[in-house]
C-alpha cells in the first residue's frame, strides 16, 4: 500500500509525516530509546478538528491507531508499527481562567507548559514531577505528583474534557455530560477516546516553595527508611515526598566527588509557606548524617524541572512497578538488599508517598483505584543507547528480580508505570476487579471495536475486531 498523502485526509490541516519525510525518524522517536516502531503515517494535528479527521480517516481504512501525547510512556504506546500515529505534540496551548481558577490545556501539552502558564498567576494543579512528561497520559492514568496529598491526583482536578470518540465525534465529558465516560477517563487511560483538551482546577501554589532532596549514603538505607516511615505517618498534606534509591545524579548543585555515589535520597516539596515547610522537613534533614542537603526555597517551576536531565529523551529504559500498603520492616529489608544491585549507575528505584487528599477522595468517584495505597514504587532500569545489549539485559534482570522479591507485599500497581511486557493480567491488577468490570462496560459503549487499543488495554465486553 502506498503511503497516504495530505490530500487524502479530508478536513485535516496539520502536518502529515510519511517514511520519506526528512523528520520521520525524529517524529516517530519517543522518550524510551528502546522503542523503534515504524508507523505508516504520523498525523501531527493542529487542533480538535484535525484529531477527528484523523480518527475518521484511520477508521475508514482500518488502520491501527496510536495516540501520542507527551510520548513519555515507558511502554512506547504512543507509536505503532504500520499504522497511524495521531500526534498531539503540536497541541500544547494552555490558557488560565482567573474567574473560576481553571486552566484549559490542549491534549498534547507537557507539564512544563502547564506550570509555566499557571505559575505566572501563582497557581498550579497536580501534575507529574518532571517538566517533559505529557499531560495526556499522566492525566488519563491518575496523575501523581508533589501536590497530590494537598490537592488530590490530577484526575481529581479534572473538571471537564473535550473528547474525540472512536466514531470521530467530538463530545464534552464532565460530571453532567457523559458522566460514565468522564468517570472512565479519570484513570482508565487512553481507552475511551482522544482528549483534545482538559480543564483542570487550579490552586494557589508558591511561586516559591521549600523543596529539594537530602542524600544519605546507601549503607544508611535501612535506618533512613525506618525513620522515614514514621516521619511521613505524621506528615501534613502540604508535604510531598519521594524516595530515590540509586546513585547521586551528577546535578550541577552536587560536588563532583559525590556524583554517582550510591545513595538514598528523600526529595520533598512543601506547598505552604517556606517557614512552615522548614518546620515540616526539619526532622528529616537533621536525621543521621546527610551527604548533601539541597533543600531550600526554590521556584515551584524550577523544582518541577530539577531532575529532567537525569532521564532525558532517547536513553534506554525498562520499568517494573508495584504499590505498597506500608513500608514494613520486611519490605525495607528487601528494598535495601536490591536497590543498589543494578549495574548501571543511572538505574534507580523511586517510592512516592501517597495518602492525604488522594486517600480522602470518594472510592467510586473516578476509575483510579489506588486510594488506599501507602506508597507507589517504580523500579527504573536506565542505560545508555551506546551501551551494548548485555548492559540492558543486566538492568532488565535487576528490575525483574527486585519486583519478584517484593511479591508477597505487592498491593496493585499504578497503570502509568506498566511497561510493554506487563500483560493484561497486570492491567487488571492495576484496576482491581470492580473498576475493571465497570471500565469494560464503558469501553463497550464508547469504543466497542477497540479502536483505541495501543495503550494499557481494556477489552470491550462485546467482541473486538
Ligand atoms: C521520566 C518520567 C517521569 C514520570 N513521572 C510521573 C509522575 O510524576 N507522575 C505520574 O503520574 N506519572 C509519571 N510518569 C508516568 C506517566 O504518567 C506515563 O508515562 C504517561 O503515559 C505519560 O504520558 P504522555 O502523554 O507523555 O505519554 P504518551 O506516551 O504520549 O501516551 C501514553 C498513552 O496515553 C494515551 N494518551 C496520551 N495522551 C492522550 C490524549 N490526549 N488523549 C487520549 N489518550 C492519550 C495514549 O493511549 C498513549 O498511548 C512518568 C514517566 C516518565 C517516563
Amino acid at each position: 500500500m502506498t503511503a497516504p498523502t495530505a490530500m487524502q485526509i479530508l478536513g485535516f490541516r496539520g502536518d502529515l509525516i510519511t517514511p520519506d519525510h526528512h523528520d520521520y525518524d525524529g517524529a516517530r522517536a519517543v522518550w524510551n530509546g528502546t522503542v523503534d516502531r515504524r508507523p505508516r503515517l504520523i498525523a501531527r494535528c493542529g487542533g480538535t478538528a484535525d484529531v477527528a479527521a484523523a480518527v475518521r480517516f484511520a477508521r475508514d481504512r482500518d488502520l491501527e491507531i496510536a495516540v501520542r501525547g507527551g510520548g513519555h510512556n515507558v511502554a512506547g504506546t504512543a507509536v505503532c508499527d504500520d499504522g497511524i500515529v495521531i500526534d498531539l505534540s503540536g497541541m500544547r496551548a494552555v490558557s488560565v481562567d482567573l474567574v473560576d481558577s481553571t486552566a484549559l490545556v490542549q491534549g498534547g501539552a507537557l507539564w512544563g507548559d502547564v506550570d509555566h502558564e499557571t505559575q505566572a498567576h501563582g497557581l498550579a494543579t497536580t501534575g507529574g514531577i518532571m517538566s517533559h512528561t505529557g499531560v495526556g497520559g499522566v492525566s488519563l492514568g491518575g496523575g501523581i505528583g508533589w501536590l497530590m496529598r494537598k490537592h488530590g491526583l490530577t484526575v481529581d482536578n479534572l473538571v471537564e474534557a473535550e473528547v474525540v470518540t472512536a466514531e470521530g465525534d467530538v463530545v464534552r465529558a464532565s460530571t453532567t455530560d457523559h458522566p460514565d465516560l468522564f468517570w472512565a477517563l479519570r484513570g482508565g487511560g487512553g481507552n475511551f477516546g482522544i482528549v483534545s483538551s482538559f480543564r483542570f482546577a487550579l490552586h494557589p501554589v508558591g511561586p516559591t516553595v521549600l523543596a529539594g532532596p537530602v542524600f544519605w549514603a546507601a549503607e544508611d538505607t535501612t535506618e533512613i527508611l525506618r525513620f522515614y516511615r514514621d516521619f511521613v505517618a505524621d506528615a501534613p498534606d502540604e508535604l510531598g515526598n519521594v524516595i530515590r534509591l540509586g546513585t547521586i545524579p551528577p546535578l550541577p548543585a552536587v560536588d563532583e566527588d559525590l556524583h554517582f555515589r550510591p545513595a538514598i535520597a528523600v526529595a520533598s516539596c512543601y506547598t505552604g509557606s517556606v517557614e512552615d515547610g522548614e518546620r515540616a522537613v526539619g526532622a528529616l534533614r537533621q536525621f543521621g548524617t546527610p551527604l548533601v542537603d539541597l533543600v531550600g526555597p526554590t521556584r515551584y517551576v524550577d523544582h518541577q524541572s530539577a531532575i529532567d536531565d537525569t532521564v532525558p529523551h532517547g536513553w534506554h529504559y525498562y520499568w517494573k512497578a508495584t504499590n505498597l500498603t506500608v513500608l514494613s520492616d520486611e519490605v525495607i529489608d528487601i528494598v535495601a538488599q536490591h536497590a543498589y544491585g543494578a549495574t548501571s549507575p543511572r538505574s534507580y528505584a523511586a517510592i512516592f508517598h501517597m495518602g492525604g487528599a488522594v486517600a480522602r477522595a470518594p472510592r467510586d468517584a473516578t476509575a483510579y483505584p489506588g486510594r488506599d495505597v501507602g506508597h507507589n514504587m517504580s523500579i527504573d532500569a536506565v542505560w545508555l543507547p551506546e551501551q551494548d545489549d548485555t548492559v540492558g539485559a543486566a538492568e532488565t534482570a535487576w528490575a525483574r528480580a527486585f519486583l519478584d522479591a517484593l511479591q508477597l507485599y505487592r498491593a496493585g500497581v499504578y497503570v502509568n508505570f506498566l511497561d510493554s511486557d506487563d500483560d493484561t493480567s497486570r492491567v487488571r491488577e492495576a484496576y482491581g476487579d470492580a473498576n475493571y468490570r465497570r471500565l469494560v462496560e464503558v469501553k463497550a459503549k464508547y469504543d466497542p471495536e477497540n479502536v483505541f487499543r495501543n495503550n494499557k488495554n481494556i477489552q470491550p465486553a462485546t467482541p473486538a475486531r
